[in-house]
């Protein structure tokens, strides 16, 4: 067993989140760690693998969003030997975390963000590793690569694990729920606030393909085989999303109908997916914050398209 699925219970659902447990020798790494709320799920893992804080050497995050790095600093307070390794511009924002904070409170709400949250402790720099693109960490008998992959947000980077060849997606490759595949396979993207960029996370989602692996390890969630089929689903639906967003845009559309025309049209698609694969009432609750996140981050685009056009 080198890499083994840890369900976070995020949402207090099963098979939404996930964080991996790799091991190497008498070591071990977390890849991702949910919030802090999930950090007992981390332990039970690690100690099932026969393993104690005082191995984990790596803690690994994809990028600074919540659902992956909220509990990193609890991670770190309470493995000893461990360094966070992180894209650099995640970096910054899990040792001063006030501005994560602040920006989540303005996608979640202030009560819902500390529900889903609970605190965020700043990590002391001397804990972390940044890690540029293309950098190689030889770890035991791996080398762990880790690519730095836009689209879903700016400071997210992707890492290929050579004992495997597998490679861990963060939401760079899509969200894929179990508990909706039973009508064929049915993979999305994550298109939220506030830095998606269609066109960036279609290269993303080829960069990952390039690298070969046999398995996407998805955040959201679990492994994933075929992943030239399921590149295929992401990049016809980003390509949709970036039309959509031009659409807008040049609608001249704004204000509170923006953000309703955006949601109507997220939502249309969604429903269409699970009408296509004969599912019902239980899938449409469980993408239901991603429907209304996917949306925020179109709309967001598009405001930010107008923006950058309005600066000299
Ligand atoms: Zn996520």
């Amino acid at each position: 067993m080198t890499v083994q699925t840890i369900d976070t219970d995020y949402l207090d659902q099963p098979g939404v989140a996930a964080a991996y447990l790799v091991v190497e020798g008498d070591e071990a790494a977390f890849v991702e760690t949910n919030t802090a709320h999930a950090f007992p799920r981390l332990l039970e893992a690690l100690d099932a693998a026969g393993r104690a804080p005082e191995d984990v050497r790596w803690i690994i995050v994809t990028h600074a969003h919540l659902d992956h790095a909220g509990g990193a600093w609890k991670a770190v307070q309470a493995c000893p030997n461990a360094t966070l390794l992180a894209h650099p511009a995640a970096a910054r924002h899990l040792i001063d975390p006030s501005k994560l904070v602040k920006s989540a409170e303005g996608v979640y709400g202030v009560e819902r963000f500390r529900a889903l949250y609970g605190s965020l402790e700043p990590i002391p720099a001397e804990r972390v590793r940044v890690m540029d693109d293309g950098g190689v960490l030889r770890w035991g008998s791996r080398d762990l690569t880790f690519l730095h992959t836009r689209g879903h947000a700016n400071h997210h980077m992707v890492i290929h694990d050579s004992a495997t060849n597998t490679v861990f997606t963060g939401d760079a490759f899509g969200l894929c729920y179990p508990a909706l595949q039973a009508g064929g396979p049915w993979v999305f993207p994550s298109t939220s606030p506030t830095d998606f960029d269609g066109r960036a996370a279609i290269e993303a989602v080829e960069r990952i393909v390039a690298t070969g692996a046999t398995t996407a390890w998805l955040t959201h969630f679990g492994g994933i085989g075929d992943l030239r089929a399921a590149a295929d689903s992401l990049n016809a639906q980003l390509r949709a999303s970036v039309a959509l967003v031009e659409a807008a845009d040049a609608s001249g559309v704004d204000g509170d109908a923006l953000d309703a025309h955006i949601l109507e049209a997220v939502q249309a698609w969604f429903d269409g997916a699970i009408a296509d694969r004969g599912l019902g009432a239980d899938a449409r609750a469980l993408v239901a914050m991603d429907v209304e996140l996917n949306a925020q981050g179109l709309a967001f685009a598009v405001r930010k398209a107008r923006f950058k056009r309005s600066r000299p």
